[in-house]
């Protein structure tokens, strides 16, 4: 018998995590917390995760030998990036419950997979057309019409690896630049905002949800997010429900970051899935009882999962590159700013420094104008709105 009890991890036991990032940081103090190891693999010493382990595997992810030490040394895996090789996983799995399992990496680690799993699920998506070759991306251009969007399948974040196709005449360019091929084509939402969910499911089928989240870029990385996200409430119990089927179909054992876009035609388009913590689930470090990082641990060692239950109201911000951390000195003198540092050294542009949380009363978010106010010394970052 496979009790969920029996099968959880006692106190005292390894969690390894693939993955040296603020993630895998802010994992393992999750892990410290309900009296686990947690065991890094990272290529940085200094990273940021290695700082608040309690062991380190320092080699590359993609070194054979040193993924076999390091799942020899640690009881489950888990990671906080999703782009280990296909090998890479199934040389961890011979050796330890590798949790999200590695079938899930595969496909969040290729967008056309990804676009395959979702639709196979009948989750709905912007229209999308795989991109194998130069006359595959004419033929999508006839489909989706302009302006349409054209991605690389692998290793695309923060807006890279994916351009904006107005015309006929940005083709050959687009399809030259962006590599390896295949690409994927996909229609131009026009979106009112874009949302967000966490999700969790456990070793015993449990599913929780976090509260649907309202999320802002800049330059293309994520600046702001509100939560509860305020768009309708029963918009944002479906995009609760898709995130939870999305989970279920996925049979996941971890965490799970689903991001959407409420279209401007008020349809809900899940855009992409990240089976790991979330930069959009920062929030619940400070306004839930449990928050995304013990969440993801929970799960991953067999625990128990409990309410996602958020008790107040939250405002997210993230510090990234030099200009934030400038107004770092008044950031962290600021009554009511909650701040999370990763302990990156150096302040490099676009790079997340780390982010600061402010809490509301439920029913307390304030609105644009508001919001302003109580982001204090980070109400005008340099370099304005993107
Ligand atoms: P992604 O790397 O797919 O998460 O895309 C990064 C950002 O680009 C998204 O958060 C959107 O702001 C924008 N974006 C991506 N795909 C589309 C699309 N099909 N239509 C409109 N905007 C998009």
């Amino acid at each position: 018998m496979t009790d969920a009890r029996q099968a959880a991890l006692p106190p005292g036991s390894v969690i390894g995590i693939v993955g040296g990032g603020q993630l895998g940081r802010m994992s393992a103090m999750a892990a410290a917390r309900l009296g686990y190891f947690a065991h890094i693999l990272t290529d940085d010493p200094h990273s940021p995760a290695a700082q608040v382990a309690s062991a380190v595997t320092i080699g590359a992810h993609s070194d054979p030998d040193v993924l076999r030490r390091f799942a020899e040394a640690v009881d489950v895996v888990t990671f906080e990036f999703e782009n280990v090789s296909a090998d890479g996983l199934e040389l961890l799995a011979a050796s330890r419950p590798v949790r999200p399992d590695g079938s899930i990496l595969r496909i969040s680690q290729d967008r056309l997979a990804e676009k395959r799993f979702l639709a196979g699920a009948d989750i709905p998506l912007a229209p999308w057309h795989p991109v194998e070759d130069r006359a595959a991306l004419d033929a999508a251009a006839g489909s989706l019409g302009y302006p349409f969007v054209l991605k690389t399948t692998r290793l695309g974040y923060d807006g890279k690896g994916q351009r904006v196709l107005d015309d006929a005449a940005g083709l050959d360019a687009a399809f030259a630049a962006l590599a390896p091929h295949p690409l994927v084509a996909e229609g131009f939402v026009s979106f009112a905002c874009e949302l967000s969910v966490m999700v969790a499911r456990g070793l015993d089928g449990t599913v929780r949800a976090y509260d649907t989240v309202q999320n802002h870029h800049r330059h293309h990385i994520l600046d702001l997010t509100l939560a509860p996200a305020p768009v309708d409430p029963e918009m944002a119990l479906d995009a609760q429900a898709l995130a939870i089927r999305i989970a279920e179909a996925l049979g996941l054992v971890g965490l799970l970051g689903v991001e959407l876009f409420l279209a401007a035609d008020g349809r809900l388009l899940v855009n992409e899935i990240a089976p790991r913590p979330h930069n959009s689930g920062h929030w619940t470090m400070d306004a839930c009882l449990v928050d995304q990082f013990e969440m993801h641990i929970r799960a991953v060692a067999g625990l128990r999962l409990p309410p996602a239950t958020r008790h107040s109201d939250a405002l997210m911000k993230n510090l990234v590159g030099p200009d934030d951390m400038a107004l770092w000195p008044r950031v962290v003198e600021t009554d009511g700013l909650l701040p999370h540092l990763y302990g990156k050294r150096e302040a490099r542009p676009g790079r997340k420094m780390g982010h600061v949380n402010r809490l509301f009363p439920k029913g307390g978010l304030p609105g644009a104008f508001g919001i302003r106010a109580a982001l204090g010394p980070l109400a005008d970052p340099a370099g304005g709105e993107a």
